[in-house]
């Protein structure tokens, strides 16, 4: 028997894994263009058994040792390609613009990850979980990062990649995808209609599909940061986690992770997690308390995170109202500005759609909503270098001057 199974998040139908792939088929029906798909698939496990294999005490570090592999959908680490994933820094400061903190502020940086960005966590599973079914070519739709990201392990992998894009997507990103071997189709039209085109050439093509979502093991690849953070903390929960959101896949994951921990009796209590998104591209949080969806157009300087219709808006939105969490929009000004404090007062660099995160946190200091003492922590999920158009107008480049002292003189 399989070590899981799937269940639907919408119409709770439960499937053995080898009954389907993707999203769950009654669901899947329904579907249209215009709407965030329902049916999508949440992964469990058998906890109870994972429980019983380790003492209690020693759980925690057992899982961490071999990998997570046993609440992973994979049969082992070998399967892994050869780059390191996760396990990236998280940073405490104490400080902000010469202001002591009241509480303690973390930054978890996977913009050290391979390709630079927190999608590999989810590549490098899908990758994996290829390797041992012998599948050979993966597609996927990206603004960027998760076509970067699985051109990339790919590459490492021996495995065919074939990534259809916007033809907006940011020009480093593009490169990115093109030098790992990648074959990359530009579409001409958004995010979404690469989406629908990629799912269709699954289909006909009978290609392997990461697309967000989509594919559930995303979510199970990105999951593994909130183990990371839960021990990057010494086996303690964080109070606060403020996720940059935009198709509501990263922050189903971070909640997946935790979600694992307190079925597994490792922690009692779900921290607060914070969707922060742009007031530009708000179709989550805009949309917490609506009875219908409704997509408001996007338009966000912070191109991760641009999103009309979010792939996973039904998983995200259940996982923040079981677990009493927060929604919190903040505008692109805001993002730029919290992209110049991080830089300055830590040198982490990030992109404006991971500064979302860190913009949520200043607003939350601005109005006194962080408690003294609470461990916050902010995820950054994507290297400043993969966008450097956005933040062109922060840069005032000074003139060139005389290679002559007295000119410096002149300056300083
Ligand atoms: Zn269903």
């Amino acid at each position: 028997m399989s070590k899981y199974f799937y269940q639907c998040n919408d119409c709770g139908a439960k499937y053995q894994s080898n009954e389907v792939t993707y999203l769950c088929p009654k669901c899947e029906k329904h579907n249209t263009p215009t709407m965030p798909p329902k049916g999508v698939l949440k992964t469990h496990y058998n906890y109870e058994e994972i429980k019983a294999k380790y003492p209690k005490v020693e759980l925690f570090k057992q899982l961490e040792k071999k990998a997570w592999i046993d609440v992973l959908p994979i049969k082992s680490v070998e399967s892994f390609p050869k780059l390191k994933v996760g396990n990236n820094p998280m940073y405490h400061f104490d400080t902000i613009e010469g202001k002591k903190l009241t509480f303690e502020l973390y930054f978890k940086d996977d913009s050290q990850n391979p390709t630079y960005s927190f999608k590999d966590r989810a590549s490098v599973l899908v990758s994996a979980f290829a390797k041992e079914n012998n599948i050979e070519t993966i597609v996927a739709a990206s603004t960027g990062n998760a076509g970067s990201s699985l051109a990339g392990l790919c590459a490492a992998n021996n495995q065919k990649a074939i990534i259809f894009v916007p033809k907006a997507a940011p020009l480093a990103k593009l490169t990115q995808i093109i030098m790992y071997g990648a074959k990359i189709v530009p579409v001409d039209g958004t995010y979404d209609n690469a989406f629908d085109l990629s799912v269709e050439a699954t289909k006909q093509f009978g290609w392997y599909n990461r697309n967000t979502a989509f594919n559930p093991f995303t979510i199970e690849g990105k999951k593994t940061v909130s183990f990371e953070i839960f021990s990057n903390l010494k086996e303690k929960s964080p109070d606060f986690v403020f996720v940059p959101v935009g198709d509501g896949v990263i922050i189903s994951g971070v909640y997946k992770g935790f979600e694992d921990l307190l079925n597994l009796g490792i922690i009692e209590k779900m921290p607060t997690i914070v969707c922060v998104q742009s007031d530009k591209s708000k179709n989550i949080v805009a949309n917490l308390e609506n009875e219908d969806f409704v997509s408001y157009p996007s338009s966000t300087i912070a191109d991760s995170i641009s999103v009309d219709i979010p792939r996973n808006f039904y998983m995200a939105k259940k996982f923040i109202k079981d677990f009493a969490g927060h929604g919190l929009l903040v505008t692109d000004e805001e993002i730029m500005q919290a992209s110049k404090i991080l830089s300055r007062n830590t040198g982490l660099f990030s992109e404006p759609a991971a500064t979302t995160s860190f913009a949520g946190v200043l607003k939350y200091m601005r109005e006194n909503k962080i408690p003294k003492g609470a461990k916050v922590v902010t995820m950054l999920t994507g290297s400043g270098l993969k966008d450097l158009k956005s933040v062109q107008p922060l840069l005032d480049m000074p003139a060139p001057i005389k290679p002559d002292v007295n000119e410096l003189k002149r300056i300083f």
